[in-house]
């Protein structure tokens, strides 16, 4: 069964490469992100959206608070910071060590609490206060562009906020939509994690951005993992055009 789904792969890859060959392009995108997130709804079921949007200022120190720790550690770093200090500018005026001990267990403390004060006093200097909504109103690439101006806050970040917060339609580039991305071809090979916002999102609303968002992070975490996929049983294996690779390791591995 496996020798004929790596036959049916690697037909499909030669296909592949043939049109990008034809058309003088060194990638194509083999499907469309609509069926691949249908059938991961499919596998999956929706993904649950929270009502509650949190103000945009909370979503964006969150989100800092969240870089290469857990969902859980960042929530008690965002509590243990919000607990400590009565408000955003209590942050920014306190010491950098009070800072750094409120946020310790999210991890790399000594990292975020400057870079969350600086960001605070660079929002502060330039608006007055710690207000986010104009982004709103703002097109999807001036607020980008707004946001990632501040010192500290890169494209994931930004996409963050708009998208969780602001509900705008931005999709956060994490580890897990990178990659599932690259494999899937839903990227051009070697796209960076950077370069990959805004490739991702085309002519889709902030819904369908979010439902595309969590199916491919959940994806990413069950079946297409960072170092053994599960091509085998994966629901997206007829579309995918790194199966045959996979499967052909898994071949090798079996036989
Ligand atoms: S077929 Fe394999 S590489 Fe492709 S998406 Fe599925 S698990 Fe990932």
């Amino acid at each position: 069964m496996i020798r004929v789904i790596v036959r049916e792969r690697q037909a499909a890859l030669l296909e592949w490469r043939i049109v990008a060959v034809v058309h003088r392009v060194d990638w194509v995108r083999v499907s469309s992100i609509q069926t691949i997130i249908d059938l991961l709804e499919a596998e999956y079921g929706p993904p649950s959206r929270d009502s509650f949007r949190p103000e945009p200022i909370d979503e964006l120190v969150s989100t800092i608070l969240s870089q290469h720790t857990s969902d859980t550690n960042t929530m008690r770093a965002y509590a243990s910071l919000t607990q400590t200090f009565p408000d955003w500018n209590a942050v920014i005026e306190a010491p950098i060590g009070e800072v750094a001990n409120a946020i310790r267990s999210g991890g790399l403390a000594n990292q975020k609490a400057p870079r969350i004060q600086n960001v605070l006093a660079d929002i502060r200097e330039q608006r007055g206060d710690f207000a986010l909504g104009f982004l709103y109103d703002l097109p999807v690439e001036e607020a980008l562009s707004w946001l990632t101006a501040l010192h500290g806050v890169g494209p994931k970040t930004a996409a963050c906020v708009l998208l969780f917060s602001l509900n705008r339609p931005v999709m956060p580039v994490d580890t897990h939509v990178h990659r599932v991305g690259l494999r899937l071809g839903l990227l051009p090979a070697k796209t960076s994690a950077e370069r990959a916002h805004g490739a991702l999102d085309a002519d889709m609303n902030a819904d369908e951005v979010y439902r595309a968002h969590m199916l491919l992070i959940q994806h990413g975490r069950r079946t297409c993992k960072a170092r053994f996929p599960r091509c085998a049983e994966c629901v997206l294996h007829e579309q995918c055009p790194s199966a045959t690779i996979y499967l052909g390791e898994e071949y090798d591995v079996i036989n």
